[in-house]
């Protein structure tokens, strides 16, 4: 997937090294599994072989991808198509994929591009996925990583291992995290939401996660600038071009971090103002910050988000009382 994980388990006591090194070779393969299917870097892939298929003609998924591509199509419906994962080739044309020198394209380009893009070309029957439109593709990017979360800890969660209690643990990749059980310190698991700053780490929030998951996106880190105007890897699949308003980045808790995951990139593409109310509506937390005039972000969240993080908003979302915590 060309990212990086990292896996924390808590145990009662220190398991075998045999059990630990049993272990690390599940979550690998684990990890090896989906990015074998689900990769479009690799031409051998199942979604790179489904990306060149002819239309009307079925491939068979494996039951995780067929997994994937369901919860993608269910979220496509339910945000409206903000999610959608068909808009791989309006990714490469704006300069965010293999070739960074594309883009922008121009709108002749982008005419003929909108004809093969759209979740509801694609067909999904059990495990069989078909196009009914020539040139589509599909990028399970923005909802992969959240599922390779889901798969480790499944993984680690059903590992056998004897007498060794499993007390928790916790799976990120590439920023998407879940968290089980408790801490080292036999405390819930306290995962921090970054502030959106180009070339440094920062903490913004702390939020605790208990048997739960939480999913970020922001373009902050990949976007790219040309004559003032600011591109982001977003696609807004309405319009067929990057995302332009001030959404640094959202944050999303859900007891699955695919979801979530899919969640965060569609929050992303609504914006702030439509997008708390989307969230409002269906109870979801969601955190927005949102560059302000005065070169610093301003934090929005929904009434469910706002009580995970111990904090209280007014009626648009805005924190009361204490600003978000400083950087340490
Ligand atoms: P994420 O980091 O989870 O928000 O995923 C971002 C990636 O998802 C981008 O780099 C694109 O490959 C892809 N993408 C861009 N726009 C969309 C969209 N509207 N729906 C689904 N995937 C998208
Ligand atoms: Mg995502």
């Amino acid at each position: 997937m060309g990212t990086w994980y990292q896996v924390k388990v808590v145990t009662d006591r220190r398991p075998s090294s045999a059990q630990q090194s049993a272990l690390g070779e599940r979550i690998l393969n684990t990890l090896d599994e989906i990015d074998r299917s689900m990769s479009t870097y690799r031409e051998d892939s199942l979604v790179s072989r489904f990306n060149r298929a002819e239309p009307a003609t079925e491939i068979e998924l494996d039951a995780a991808t067929a997994q994937v591509v369901a919860l993608a199509l269910e979220i496509s419906e339910q945000t409206g198509g903000a999610f959608d994962v068909t808009v791989g080739p309006l990714v490469r044309a704006w300069g965010f994929g293999p070739d960074p020198t594309q883009g922008p394209p121009s709108a002749d380009q982008l005419g003929e591009l909108r004809v093969r893009v759209g979740w509801r070309h694609l067909e999904l029957e059990g495990k069989g996925l078909s196009k009914r439109v020539a040139g589509l593709e599909i990028d399970l990017s923005a909802i992969a990583k959240g599922f390779a979360v889901d798969s480790v800890l499944a993984a680690v969660t059903g590992f056998e291992l004897g007498e060794t209690q499993l007390l928790g643990a916790m799976v990120e990749v590439g920023g998407e995290v879940r968290a089980t059980g408790l801490n080292r310190e036999g405390r819930a698991w306290r995962i921090a939401i970054e502030s959106p700053s180009v070339g440094s780490r920062r903490i913004h929030r702390v939020v605790e996660l208990a048997d739960l998951a939480i999913a970020t996106s922001g373009d902050y880190r990949n976007f790219y600038e040309v004559e003032g105007r600011r591109y982001s890897h977003i696609i807004d699949p309405e319009t067929a071009e990057p995302v332009t308003h001030r959404t640094a980045s959202v944050s999303v808790i859900h007891p699955e971090c695919a979801a979530a995951d899919a969640y965060a990139t569609a929050l992303l593409v609504m914006g702030a103002e439509h997008g708390l109310d989307w969230a409002r509506a269906r109870n979801l937390p969601v955190s927005f910050l949102v560059y302000n005039d005065e070169g610093g972000v301003d934090e929005l969240a929904t009434a469910a988000m706002a009580e995970r993080l111990g904090i209280e908003v007014d009626q648009n979302g805005r924190p009361l009382g204490r600003a978000a915590t400083p950087a340490a």
